[in-house]
């Protein structure tokens, strides 16, 4: 029998195939930014991931999670040191496999949720950002049996954040048990800043809008922009591994057209005024006043058209002073 899963929607089978590969990807955490670059292009490292999917099932299967991850921890360690041998190994693949054996030559593995871990440290850090404002979100993760987002890219993981009224937000990550690759784990920051910095910081009470060039595009700017500077603390010795997949995936998480329009003209606004200002973290800090402001969102849509046409200045207060404390996000956003 499964061990119990910590969450409500996620069943205790999947719950046991998630925690076996996110242990062994946790541990493997200074070999994950070589596993996720080299893996789309090395038969054996695709090989190695597709074997651990296989054994996980059994793994999963065993009683407790230390048990569950034990067995996981053993049967990987195997399958990397028999894949060194293998007839078309090239010597990328070699150093990959013999640096998983050596981070696994650990007696024991840390056993404990290794998603609610990612999650309690990207949240602690926007706690921060936010200060007052901040309002602790629930968090959940489900399984899919599928890719969440439909796609074949490696990034097999969506999240989405709703308003639970009236306890706040609540944070659901998705993932594919089956396809839970070294790049789904190395993008797990990225995807939960996303929602953490852009939709649970959201000062307004406006339903979800995948095409909001604020929420979506301004914002994910200053979410990568965090995740950058937040990735040693939150990521560790996988820090340069999760900004690299953070890059890597961005066209991936533009699927739609419209969302692609949003995120781009977003993005594109927070780069001008970075450029006009010369200080992106000032700009990221001036999207993070804007966002927590309690105010509807459509200003903060015609604040990002504002920039994009160049007309911002003729009847706003100059940004300098919103910038430099002068003037509060809230006045600028009620002149627009
Ligand atoms: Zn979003």
């Amino acid at each position: 029998m499964a061990p119990q899963s910590p969450y409500s929607q996620l069943s205790d089978d999947d719950w046991g195939r998630l925690l076996a590969i996110g242990a062994i990807h946790r541990q493997c955490a200074g070999t994950l930014r070589e596993f996720a670059t080299r893996r789309a292009g090395s038969q054996i490292l695709t090989k190695f991931r597709d074997d651990m999917g296989l054994h996980a099932p059994l793994a999963a299967k065993l009683a407790t999670c230390p048990q569950v991850v034990e067995d996981m921890h053993l049967n990987t360690r195997s399958i990397a040191s028999t894949l060194r041998s293998h007839p078309v190994c090239t010597p990328g693949d070699v150093t990959v496999l013999s640096s998983i054996c050596a981070e696994l030559s650990t007696r024991t593995l840390a056993h404990d949720d290794p998603f609610a871990d990612i999650f309690r440290k990207c949240e602690a850090a926007c706690a921060q950002l936010y200060g007052p404002a901040w309002s602790p979100p629930a968090f959940e993760v489900v399984a899919r049996s599928t890719h969440p987002r439909g796609s074949t890219d490696p990034w097999a993981v969506s999240a989405g954040t709703t308003r639970q009224r009236p306890s706040g937000h609540e944070v659901c990550l998705e993932m594919c048990p089956c396809d839970f690759g070294p790049e789904v784990f190395a993008v797990l920051a990225r995807v939960l800043l996303h929602e953490l910095i852009c939709h649970v910081g959201a000062g307004d009470t406006d339903k979800a809008d995948p095409l909001s060039p604020f929420a979506e595009g301004f914002m994910d700017w200053a979410s990568i922009h965090y995740l950058t500077g937040w990735a040693p603390t939150i990521c560790g010795p996988y820090a340069t591994a999760a900004i690299l997949q953070a890059r890597a995936s961005g066209e991936s998480f533009k699927a739609h057209p419209g969302t692609k329009a949003a995120r781009e003209g977003g993005e594109d606004a927070a780069l001008r005024l970075g450029i006009q200002h010369r200080r992106p973290a000032a700009i990221a800090q001036l999207a993070v006043d804007l966002n927590a402001a309690r105010c509807p969102r459509e200003p903060k849509n015609e604040f990002v058209r504002r920039v994009l046409d160049g007309t911002l200045d003729a009847s706003a207060p100059p940004l300098s002073d919103v910038i430099d404390g002068q003037t509060s996000a809230e006045d600028l956003l009620a002149t627009l």
